[in-house]
């Protein structure tokens, strides 16, 4: 579960807060979709769960946050790894190795386990996102849903409660997005993961949700309904 009371962020140098007063709840094991038109916060949002808002993008966070019951501003994103998975947009800027194994396997490099249940979880991995038969693949000859296949599988070796992922089918064509987007409602549902998931394109992912929350404008309170009530706004 991830809680949001009394958030807000203002970044240095700007005239009014990205977010103000967020309360939310996403629910444990639900497919959220966060909405709404660029520029609305939504990274921002996100950037609270993963500890990237305030550590590294700046911006001055009011208002709590906690996942799984760990306040996000208490830790470093690194040290809260194997409770939140971040996957951007663009899955090249997020790899660090050559071959999907190699990458599979760097995530859990921080988190000091044994070498066996390193190997257990790549191997677990590769079944559950069907990159198997992909293992000693360099990643740069893989296509863009792959891609975006093992960027996902690389934070879920840390077994995170919450998967947060910011446009992930943005630079796919339909049917690799159509691809990513399967992945991830089965993860929420065989392994009660978690997954909030922020996008601009409604109609892409809407169908995959359990719950949507739209952020109408800028400093806006949000609407939170399922995806039935929302498309009725
Ligand atoms: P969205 O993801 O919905 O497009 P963002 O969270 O990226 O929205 O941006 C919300 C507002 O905060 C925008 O006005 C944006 O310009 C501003 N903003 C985002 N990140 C930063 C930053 N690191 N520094 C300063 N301003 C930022
Ligand atoms: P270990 O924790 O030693 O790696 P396993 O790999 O057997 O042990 O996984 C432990 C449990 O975690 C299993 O019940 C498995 O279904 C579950 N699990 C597998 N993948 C994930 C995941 N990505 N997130 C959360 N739980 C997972």
């Amino acid at each position: 579960m991830i809680r949001f009371e009394q958030v807000s962020v203002t970044y240095d140098d700007a005239a009014a807060p990205a977010l103000q007063g967020v309360d939310l709840t996403v629910p444990e094991g639900e497919l959220c979709l966060l909405v709404g038109p660029s520029g609305v916060g939504k990274s921002t949002l996100l950037g609270t769960v993963s500890g990237l808002v305030p550590h590294f993008t700046g911006g001055t966070l009011h208002g709590r946050v906690t996942v799984a019951g760990r306040d996000t501003r208490a830790h470093r994103p690194r040290e809260l790894a194997d409770v939140v998975g971040t996957v951007g947009q663009d899955p090249l800027a997020h790899f660090v190795t050559d071959t999907v194994e190699d990458e599979l396997a760097y995530g859990m490099e921080s988190l000091g386990l044994a070498p066996d249940v390193m190997r257990r979880r790549v191997e677990e991995t590769l079944d559950l996102l069907g990159l198997a038969t992909l293992r000693d693949r360099p990643i740069a000859t893989l296509s863009g849903g792959q891609q975006q296949r093992v960027a996902i599988g690389s934070v879920l070796t840390t077994h995170p409660e919450v998967l947060v992922l910011d446009e992930p089918t943005s630079a796919l064509d339909p049917g690799a997005a159509e691809e990513v987007l399967a992945v991830l409602q089965r993860l929420v549902h065989d392994l009660g993961t978690t997954v909030l998931l922020a996008e601009h394109r409604l109609e892409r992912v809407v169908q995959y949700a359990d719950q949507v929350i739209l952020l109408p404008a800028p400093g806006a309170a949000p609407v939170v309904g399922d995806p039935a009530e929302i498309m009725a706004v």
